[in-house]
């Protein structure tokens, strides 16, 4: 077992720490996460950034080089997500990166590679993906929007619910059912669709913190081209879970951890709110393992990506793992201090790290829900990974 990093790759990420150095000295001082959404000239600044990040290739820095990429290793890519989120980085297009684009080069057409590929490493156009609906979450494959066969076009109606950032999104990857008579895992089709096409409403669905993160999508006679299907029409359950398999995986949120434990620390320490009972220094000795505990299970996670396999039941480990410990780590971070604890930045100055404990609180709650709830990586863990009937 040798958990060193390469030459090669310490080279790396020492080119990368240089530029961010430069680019954001500390770390982003700004929104993060899903609630960068909520604030325009944040999300102008991040979209700026992120085509900063292109001039390198860093947008999606392991896809191929032809398609706008930087041809880097699966491991290189780890460091680069790594670093990144220690420094709170701004990126732009998580599903465009993070979901479309894998499940293109794996599943799309050459003609769909090399018209959206390029386009989403040159920050060109934004991503939001439509799976959700009101009554299709966990359960997604009974998701009821339908796509009919006219001419060379797909007609599309339904609704969509939750989709994070489609009020800044160019194109949305869509599922759809495509045959009704199917077993409901086997009818149904992705199918890549241009925001701008007639008969597409966007309606904002304001989240618990009162921010507009995400949305509601409304469809009606939607005209997408055939051309714009992935994979076989019916297959989409299959290319559609892929997806779910990538966006889970999501390496750099250890180093997210890694990073709020800091500021945690560092607002104990110059806080004259904090009361230092043995019992936070106890809760705090725990979260310092757990972390470490994650970054091995997220280190399992690329080493397989970088053997070429997909994980799968890994990734929901991690997913599950993470985004637990993002809570305790929350309720840590707000019980600390007290009341002080829990105000928002503009409410007082009082706040320590600025109010970021309390925002990070509510944005810690949709962490087991989004992508799969908690229950959901249970039972994928349990059937997949360790072989257990289903119930
Ligand atoms: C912040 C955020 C962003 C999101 N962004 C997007 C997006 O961009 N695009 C998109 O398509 N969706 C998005 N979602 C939706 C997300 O994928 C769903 O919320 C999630 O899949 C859960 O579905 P649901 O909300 O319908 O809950 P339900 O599926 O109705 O679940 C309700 C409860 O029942 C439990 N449960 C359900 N089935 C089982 C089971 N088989 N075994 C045990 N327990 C079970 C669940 O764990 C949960 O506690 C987002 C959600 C959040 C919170």
């Amino acid at each position: 077992m040798d958990f060193r990093f390469t030459a090669q790759e310490e080279t790396f990420r020492a080119t990368l720490r240089a530029f961010l150095d430069q680019e954001l000295g500390e770390g982003w001082s700004g929104h993060s996460g899903d609630t960068l959404f909520a604030f325009e000239d944040e999300w102008l600044e991040a979209v700026a950034f992120t085509r900063r990040l292109a001039r390198h290739g860093w947008v999606a820095p392991h896809w191929p080089v032809e398609y706008g990429g930087a041809g880097l290793t699966v491991m290189e890519q780890l460091i680069f997500n790594e670093e990144m989120a220690l420094r709170n980085a701004p990126v732009v297009n998580g599903p465009g990166i993070g979901m479309v684009g894998p499940t293109l080069i794996l599943h799309g057409s050459e003609e769909q590679k090399r018209r959206f590929l390029p386009r989403i490493t040159a920050v060109d156009e934004i991503w939001c993906q439509g799976y959700s609906e009101p009554g299709a979450g966990s359960d997604l494959a009974s998701l009821q929007t339908h796509a009919v066969r006219d001419g060379d076009d797909y007609v599309v109606n339904g609704q969509k619910i939750w989709t994070t950032n489609a009020h800044h999104a160019d194109w949305m990857v869509l599922l759809v059912r495509t045959d009704p008579d199917a077993p409901k895992h086997r009818g149904i089709s992705m199918l890549l669709v241009d925001m701008r096409t007639p008969g597409i409403t966007v309606h904002p669905l304001p989240n618990m913190a009162g921010l507009h993160t995400f949305n509601q999508v409304f469809l009606d006679n939607v005209r997408v081209p055939r051309t714009h299907l992935v994979g076989e029409e019916n297959h989409g359950w299959y290319v559609g879970v892929t997806l779910l398999d990538f966006e889970r995986s999501n390496i750099g949120a250890n180093a997210r951890l890694r990073r709020e434990f800091g500021r945690l620390l560092a607002a104990l320490r110059d806080s004259p709110y904090q009361n230092m009972r043995t019992s936070l220094r106890a809760q705090l000795a725990d979260l310092a393992i757990a972390i470490e505990a994650g970054r091995t299970i997220a280190y399992r996670v690329a080493f397989l990506q970088s053997q070429g396999k997909i994980p799968n039941y890994e990734a929901s480990m991690s997913k599950l793992f993470h985004s637990e410990l993002a809570q305790r780590l929350a309720n840590v971070c707000v019980q600390a201090f007290g009341l002080a604890g829990q105000v928002l930045p503009e409410t007082t100055w009082h706040a320590p790290a600025g109010g970021r404990f309390c925002l990070e609180y509510m944005e810690s709650v949709p962490a087991t829900i989004a992508a799969g709830t908690s229950e959901v990586q249970r039972n994928v863990i349990a059937t997949r990974g360790l072989g257990l009937p289903r119930a």
